[in-house]
């Protein structure tokens, strides 16, 4: 299905009730901005980014020139589509090394949906994958992984249950090195309740992948649940604390007719949105594009 059918919920929920803001109105007032401010955050986009479009649309509305309130929602559009950062939204993956991509991200986000999505993914490419059961506290995870490894054609490392996930890391890097793996990801815990507890254990393992890889870049991508707005905000923002991200998949969001914390995340933390996740499937695994995102659910 396309971009635009698997996001119909945001389409038809919020962005029409934006659109409808404009319709049918004779004055661009002060109402009519309250209303859209009203609904940005109803939409989980939040008060401070809100705030920041409602004032950048007031400025370019009267920069325009604009009187016809019908005229407003295509520069809205604008000034949205500037807060989704186009840069780095492709992982970083280079030929002839073994390129390592760490996940992390709260249980129940769709962390194991999206590492079995991308490997598949990967696969698909012909580059060759092996996954790491870095999550070592759950055994369903380690299970569900499994499962995905094996749908996507992708070699698992794992240990058993309550292992140190610092051994599976450091085995799933020995494993890939000598199958001359293409990629390797890496599955992690995610207990945030703990926040020392998340930073060490993270810090362990991001010094034994530094240990492998050297001065070598890999990727650091959380992942957090689009359905649940201001929540996954302050996910991105504990663990942008915690350890050193490189970008975000955000999940769910066939399931939405909100989706708004897109729009606050790049803002905020300064980090591209890498994939977003439209579906339970293999292929509902999509690289995030600004411009498509927009006019999926805008037009
Ligand atoms: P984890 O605990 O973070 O590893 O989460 P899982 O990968 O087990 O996913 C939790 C649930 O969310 C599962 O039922 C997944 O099928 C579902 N899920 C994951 N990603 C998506 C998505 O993009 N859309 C929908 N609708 N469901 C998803």
């Amino acid at each position: 299905a396309s971009l635009r059918e698997k996001l119909i919920r945001s389409r038809e929920g919020l962005f029409s009730k934006l659109k409808n803001i404009f319709k049918g109105r004779s004055i661009i007032d002060d109402e009519m901005y309250e209303e859209l401010e009203e609904l940005l955050v109803q939409s989980d986009i939040g008060m401070e980014m809100t705030l920041k479009i409602v004032k950048d649309l007031e400025e370019e509305v009267r920069n325009r020139g604009i009187k016809n309130p019908e005229e407003v929602f295509p520069v809205l559009r604008d000034v949205m589509e500037k807060y989704l950062i186009e840069e780095g939204t492709d992982l970083d993956i280079e030929p002839n090394r073994m390129n390592v991509i760490l996940v992390v991200g709260v249980n129940g986000v769709g962390k194991t949906t999206t590492i079995g999505k991308i490997a598949a993914k990967l696969t698909k490419e012909g580059k060759k994958v092996v996954i790491g059961a870095g999550d070592t506290f759950r055994a369903a995870a380690i299970e569900q992984l499994e499962e995905w490894a094996k749908r996507a054609g992708a070699e698992i490392v794992k240990h058993s249950q309550g292992a140190d996930p610092g051994a599976v890391v450091f085995d799933t890097l020995k494993a890939g090195e000598d199958k001359k793996a293409d990629v390797v990801i890496i599955d992690t815990a995610g207990r945030l309740h703990n926040k020392n507890n998340l930073m060490q254990e993270l810090e362990k393992i991001n010094n034994i992948i530094k240990k492998k890889l050297g001065s070598q870049d890999y990727e650091s991508i959380l992942v957090i649940d689009g359905t649940t707005g201001q929540n996954g905000l302050n996910q991105a923002k504990v663990f942008n604390e915690v350890t050193k991200l490189t970008g975000f998949v955000v999940t769910k969001l066939d399931g939405t007719a909100k989706g708004g914390i897109l729009f606050s995340i790049s803002e905020q933390i300064k980090k591209p949105i890498k994939f977003i996740g439209v579906g339970e499937g293999v292929d509902d695994l999509r690289e995030f594009k600004a411009k498509e995102y927009i006019q999926a659910i805008f037009d």
